[in-house]
């Protein structure tokens, strides 16, 4: 019951595609894109990355973790769970969803197996503090089980993301990734080469992920490791918010290119990806390489 489970067996190193657009071809850039989105039916993009080495580190014991009404890392933990035969158990912020039906992403949850259990938004708050994680896992009837942190970062999946950086060296000088928790970025940075930097675009509002990048690497490493920032004017109102304008660039990015765009994420990387370059943020002769991170939920109809 590992990592190496069939069922769970990636498509890796992911492709890299190069994409011709004029938004970035003006400015002598040129773009890639990185489509973890392709690594796992399932367990998409740097949910596999994040997830594989816990499963492992879990060794088969149930999983316990966190997320919000829309998380993609609850629906990949359990997905995983379904996968593995594993007990999963998801602790959802958000009392009040108790009481309501599942929306379609919590539906799926439940559909895979996963054991809700839904909590205040102030004890959600605070559950990284040992004695009301310990109370909520009590709540849960998890007591047993092995934690994975909300949005599935903690060491373990840090270094896991390091091979998202590890694939790209020698490739690109710019790799751009969506940021919730950070722990992909904080992986991916981890494994660049010299002269590669990671750009970072969080989608919530906020200002505290730069600490949080750093716990994350002294966790993961005992040491800061490669060159990272973030660029945190492209959130559009915060996590799950979007505007037409956005929702529009979404659209036209998806016709362009084929590529199906994750709204929470994904699409606000491109979008500040797009901006930056029309502010000149990128010398002539930059390549930028676009990490896919993730796919549309509900997938969008076919055709
Ligand atoms: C979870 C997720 C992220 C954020 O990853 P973090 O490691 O939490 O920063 C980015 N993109 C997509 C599509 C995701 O599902």
């Amino acid at each position: 019951m590992t990592s190496l489970d069939p069922a769970l067996r990636p498509r890796l190193p992911s492709p890299l595609r190069d994409v011709a657009d004029d938004r970035f071809e003006r400015h002598g850039v040129r773009l890639l894109l990185k489509r973890d989105d392709l690594i796992h039916p399932e367990l998409i993009g740097n949910k596999w990355r994040k997830l594989a080495p816990n499963l492992e580190a879990a060794a088969g014991r149930p999983l316990v973790t966190f997320g919000g009404a829309y998380s993609n890392h609850l629906r990949a933990t359990a997905a995983a769970g379904r996968l593995l035969g594993v007990p999963t158990v998801g602790v959802v912020r958000g009392q009040e969803l108790a009481d309501r039906p599942l929306n379609p992403s919590l539906a799926r949850c439940a559909a895979d197996g996963m054991r809700l259990h839904f909590v205040d938004r102030s004890t959600y708050r605070h559950k990284a503090e040992p004695e009301t994680l310990a109370a909520i896992l009590r709540a849960a009837r998890a007591e047993e089980a092995y934690v994975v942190p909300e949005g599935g970062s903690n060491a373990e999946a840090v270094r896991g993301c390091t091979a998202l950086g590890a694939e790209l060296r020698g490739l690109a000088d710019v790799v751009a990734v969506a940021c919730g928790t950070g722990g992909t970025l904080a992986g991916l940075a981890a494994g660049l080469g010299t002269g590669q930097r990671a750009l970072g675009v969080p989608v919530l509002k906020g200002g505290f992920l730069a600490a949080d990048i750093r716990r994350l690497q002294e966790a993961a490493f005992g040491e800061p490791r490669g060159t990272w920032s973030l660029d945190e004017r492209f959130h559009f109102g915060g996590y799950a918010r979007t505007t037409p304008q956005l929702d529009a660039f979404a659209d036209d990015f998806e016709q362009r290119h084929g590529l199906p765009v994750e709204r929470l994420y994904v699409a606000k990387m491109l979008y500040a990806l797009v901006a930056l370059t029309e502010e000149g943020a990128f010398p002539r002769g930059t390549t930028l390489a676009a990490t896919v991170t993730g796919r549309p939920f509900p997938a969008p109809p076919a055709g």
